[in-house]
């Protein structure tokens, strides 16, 4: 099993925030690497740096229409999605066919090499969880016709999919539940709660905290993602595994630690929470602990730092 992340790898949504900080990992772990974006929410600035790399490729393809690789594949881990909330909701349609339609076309490539499987799946399962913290075993509370459904509803038919593939051909497939997860290559107008609060607190506007910020959340530093990603790859598991860090926040909390961090004067704003938004979540993930020998390491404040670090001269040059 350990052959498989060593050798070629197909990562769609390469060019992502997760999925870049997944190239880079694996590059320089000896894989080669495959990546397949269709640069709608990743961009080819998140991997110009491997540019010239021997064992890297970016193909720019839309993984629902074709995923254009030819030869031998060891490993497809597909992460191609929309994940921002406001990404998602701007391209609904879009979103439920890449959950859908790409799945199937990465399942197709992984059965016709033989190669491990990994699907990139999310807390979003979980929906407006009634049981906390959630556990993999826990079915999820999601509306299946409200606004975020697009992205939850694809993801859980990806999962299904992913699964009936593991049941009646025998693919080596696993599956990643990842909770909010930030860091360096967040986009600054991404429009998730991390990298607007970090814009926001830079360039001294206010900080929107949507309802009266009660909800809470689990911030993963993207290293730490990375890893949990790389070590369900390697083990063969099938999982599902929740991919987090248990650190559990508020989102108004978070605003005061980012003006904290940042030193900012910016006041605080209240706005309508958006439908659906769940409440609480803080994934349990003692599964991950127990089977794949994995545990996030990096702590808020020093994931929060060194995100700072990466946003500072984009707020910046913006405004200059
Ligand atoms: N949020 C917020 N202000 C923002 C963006 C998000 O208060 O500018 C809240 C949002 O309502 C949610 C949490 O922060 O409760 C996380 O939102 P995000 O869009 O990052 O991801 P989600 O976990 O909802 O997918």
């Amino acid at each position: 099993m350990i052959g498989a992340g060593r050798g070629r790898v197909v990562v769609t949504g390469g060019a992502g925030f997760i999925g870049s900080h997944l190239c880079d990992a694996l590059v320089s772990r000896g894989s080669s690497v495959v990546c397949v974006d269709d640069l709608s929410s990743g961009r080819r600035e998140n991997v110009a740096h491997l540019d010239g790399e021997p064992r890297f490729e970016l193909v720019v393809a839309d993984v629902t229409r074709e995923i254009p690789v030819e030869g031998r594949v060891d490993a497809v881990m597909h992460l191609a999605s929309a994940a921002s909330p406001a990404d998602y909701l701007a391209r609904p349609i879009e979103t439920l066919a890449v959950g859908s339609e790409g799945t199937s076309k990465a399942l197709h490539l992984a059965a016709e090499s033989g190669a491990r499987f990994v699907l990139a799946s999310t807390s979003e399962v979980y929906g407006d969880p009634a049981v906390h913290p959630q556990i993999e075993t826990y079915w999820g509370n999601v509306n299946p016709i409200g606004p975020r459904s697009v992205y939850d509803e694809a993801k859980r038919f990806a999962e299904a999919l992913t699964m009936a593939w593991r049941r009646t051909h025998g693919l080596d497939a696993g599956i990643a539940r990842i909770f909010n997860t930030y860091g360096p290559r967040l986009r600054p107008g991404d429009g998730r709660v991390v990298s607007n609060f970090l814009v926001q607190a830079l360039s001294g506007t206010p900080l929107s905290v949507y309802g009266q910020g009660r909800q809470t959340r689990s911030l993963c530093y993207v290293d730490d993602q990375v890893a949990g990603l790389l070590a369900l790859l390697d083990s063969g598991h099938a999982g599902p595994f929740n991919i987090g860090n248990p650190e559990e926040t508020t989102v108004l909390d978070l605003a005061h630690l980012v003006l904290e961090m940042t030193g900012s004067r910016s006041t605080i704003e209240h706005h309508d929470l958006p439908e659906d938004d769940p409440g609480r979540r803080c994934p349990d993930i003692s599964a991950a602990r127990r089977d794949l020998g994995w545990t996030p390491r990096v702590p808020l404040v020093e994931g929060l730092s060194r995100t700072i670090e990466y946003l500072a001269p984009l707020v910046s040059s913006e405004r200059g």
